[in-house]
């Protein structure tokens, strides 16, 4: 290894400088952070995931892990000789798939990024959200069987475990008032989590660069956006698959109360730290109608 040239140093120090004041401003806020099904696939990248929430928690910002797990459910369907079926691009659950869901989420991509973090400072917590009453759900729509919506959260027990400076990992399971279990889109799960626990940013990690004014064109990456031009986008059809409920969820979260929604890059290692503490633009910024 050849020894750090002191020009080398001097920029390693720049950037310390200026994380500084993101720090401070930071310093006791929640951050939700959503990881997306694919963002999740390569463990070299996992690390890194893991890297930065260990890092937000050491300089005393509060993070919230949430995940989705799509692509896993699929997986484990069709090594079982199942056939996913989507109608509108949801998953059409049947009480025998939620279980599957419920299994694959719970049990399997959940218990990856707690142990990943874990790894890197003993703090995540694994959390479902039937745990202790986090999320009341309720059928989206009979057709589609136990796809559930957010009715209710309860986010004492997140609250209790931020407060011992644990880093939560929540499955998006939910449960209804007979204790059936539903499958929800995590994206919207995330959302509800920020708004419930007044988080400063809800950070979605996908798997593109960003929020593009046309999806095909990479170069059309919108930086920052607020809400109402949003809102004309959802409504004009700009959007298709998953990032419709993505940009629904950031629209509902900056609509009341969190400060600021991002859609990251998460192919980039590090990106949430970028974004957290650089004067480096990355992702799309979504902000109030206010402070744009
Ligand atoms: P995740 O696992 O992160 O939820 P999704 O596949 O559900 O990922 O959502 C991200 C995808 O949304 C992108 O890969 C892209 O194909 C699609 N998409 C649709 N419309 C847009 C748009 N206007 N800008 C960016 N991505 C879009
Ligand atoms: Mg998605």
């Amino acid at each position: 290894m050849t020894a750090t040239t002191q020009a080398e140093a001097l920029v390693r120090a720049d950037l310390l400088v200026e994380a500084l004041p993101y720090i401070q401003r930071f310093r006791g806020c929640v951050v939700v952070v959503k990881l997306g099904g694919n963002a999740m696939v390569d463990p070299a990248l996992a690390d890194s995931f893991a890297e930065d929430i260990v890092l937000m928690r050491s300089v005393g910002i509060r993070p919230v892990v949430v995940h989705g797990g799509g692509p896993q459910i699929s997986e484990l369907m069709e090594r079982l000789g199942m056939v996913p079926e989507f109608r509108d691009g949801q998953r059409v659950t049947s009480a025998e798939t939620v279980d599957i869901a419920r299994m694959v989420l719970v049990g399997k991509v959940n218990r990856e990024i707690v142990s990943a973090i874990n790894l890197h400072g003993p703090l995540a917590v694994g959390v479902s959200g039937e745990d202790a009453g986090l999320i009341l759900a309720g059928a989206r729509h009979p057709d589609l069987g136990f796809v559930g919506d957010v009715h209710a959260v309860n986010p004492a027990i997140l609250e209790r475990l931020l407060a011992e400076e644990l880093i939560p990992v929540v499955s998006t399971i939910g449960a209804d008032e007979t204790g059936q279990a539903y499958n929800i889109n995590a994206d919207a799960v995330a959302g509800a989590l920020a708004e419930a626990l007044g988080a400063e940013k809800l950070i979605y990690l996908t798997d593109i660069e960003g929020l593009l004014g046309d999806v095909a064109d990479p170069a059309s990456l919108i930086r920052r956006i607020d809400a109402p031009a949003l809102q004309a986008l959802v409504d004009d059809g700009t959007l298709s698959g998953g990032m419709i409920p993505k940009m629904a969820a950031c629209l509902q979260a900056v609509g009341h109360g969190v400060g600021s929604a991002h859609l990251l890059d998460g192919r980039l290692p590090h990106v949430v730290l970028l974004e957290l503490f650089s004067d480096a633009g990355v992702g799309t910024m979504i902000v109030p109608e206010q402070s744009a």
